[in-house]
């Protein structure tokens, strides 16, 4: 197998990407492969665009280079994917045990604003609003009964939600490497050179309506378990430093167990996905980030839902919400464990989101 590997790597590469990996993260993928050549996009919109843009996984000049250099590429690609994939499946078991700390409440009865935050007419109409309406939920009468229900493994969805986000991290600090190295200059102007330089991963990729940013958020759940296993504060892996500006290699700390259970693409009927867990979901809005948006949309309604809360989704991001499907948001009990609606009973749902915002959360936004 090695022997053919080496024989023919672009070609098998090329057909296993097209068959097994689905578009964006495929894209990603053959966009680190061919920056490993030094074959970088044209520019830097080209490269913030990389996961949108048809383009095959080989240039004809990589089919052209010596066999071991393109055998070499090849293996180290599937390297990288290897480790993408370990940190993926690390970053959703700590999310999901994370998830599953929650305690969230049920609304019981709104509680009253007092005339003052009533009668507080700065700001805008939907600041107004969601200040009348916080406080009903702080004075609210609830009770702490739900206890999350453990869904089970991460959904196909899930999964390749996270692999995506991770290589959209791995093709960023590649990127960004190359460019502080020199790499970029040939081709680059200096000046877009900088701006990579001085980019995050999360402001970098392009985003054609700011308010459908999800994968902004899912981007930043990826690049906050990066930081938190850097920094030491996530023993659940362990970084080995042998890469700066890649991802670097994790292994799984002793004693933890690691569920490295990979789901298959599941196929649906038609209107049977009530959880939108189907392939056609995965690079579209989540449910969560769209109730989000719902309940916290400075538009003021949204399909005739009123506003409820006005606070930023990175409040939810450290619990997975980025990235979960339905099934876990309502085994979660964020979301109605029955029909295709997320607005049904959507005040209640938005105090359970409510319920389990932490103090610095609530601090950080007044
Ligand atoms: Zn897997």
């Amino acid at each position: 197998m090695g022997r053919v590997l080496d024989k023919y790597p672009l070609e098998i590469v090329e057909v296993v990407l097209e068959v097994t990996v689905p578009v964006q993260t495929r894209r990603l993928m053959g966009a680190v492969l061919k920056a490993r050549f030094s074959r970088f996009p044209a520019s830097l919109s080209e490269a913030q665009k990389v996961a949108q843009t048809d383009s095959p996984a080989a240039t004809d000049e990589m089919r052209s280079s010596r066999l071991d250099r393109a055998a070499a590429g090849v293996r180290s690609l599937l390297a990288t994917a290897e480790n993408v994939h370990t940190w993926s499946h690390a970053c959703l078991e700590h999310l999901i045990r994370k998830s599953m700390e929650l305690r969230p409440s049920t609304l019981i009865k709104k509680g009253t604003a007092c005339t003052t935050t009533i009668n507080n007419k700065t700001g805008s109409m939907e600041a107004q609003i969601g200040r009348i309406r916080r406080e009903e939920f702080e004075k609210a009468e609830s009770c702490k009964d739900y206890l999350p229900q453990y869904t089970g493994p991460p959904s196909w969805a899930e999964e390749q939600r996270m692999i995506k986000a991770f290589w959209r991290l791995q093709f960023f600090l590649e990127l960004q490497d190359a460019g502080n190295k020199g790499r970029l200059g040939t081709c680059w102007p200096g000046q877009e050179v900088d701006v990579l330089s001085k980019s995050s991963p999360d402001g970098f990729y392009d985003v054609p309506k700011p308010y459908y940013n999800f994968e902004r958020e899912q981007t930043l759940t990826a690049c906050d378990f990066f930081g938190a296993v850097t920094s030491g504060s996530i023993t659940l892996v362990e970084a080995v430093h042998d890469n700066a500006y890649r991802l670097p290699t994790i292994r799984w700390i002793e004693g933890t167990v690691p569920r490295c259970f990979c789901a298959e693409p599941p196929s649906f009927g038609f209107n049977e996905d009530i959880f939108y867990q189907g392939p056609e979901n995965l690079d579209r809005m989540p449910m969560s980030y769209l109730f989000h948006h719902a309940m916290s949309t400075t538009d003021g309604w949204l399909d005739g839902c009123p506003l409820t809360l006005v606070f930023p989704f990175q409040c939810w991001r450290k619990y997975g919400f980025a990235i979960w499907d339905d099934k876990r948001m309502a085994d979660l009990g964020m979301r109605d464990p029955r029909g295709r609606s997320i607005m049904k009973k959507y005040i209640s749902y938005s105090f359970r989101w409510f319920s389990i915002l932490t103090e610095e959360d609530l601090r950080d936004v007044r």
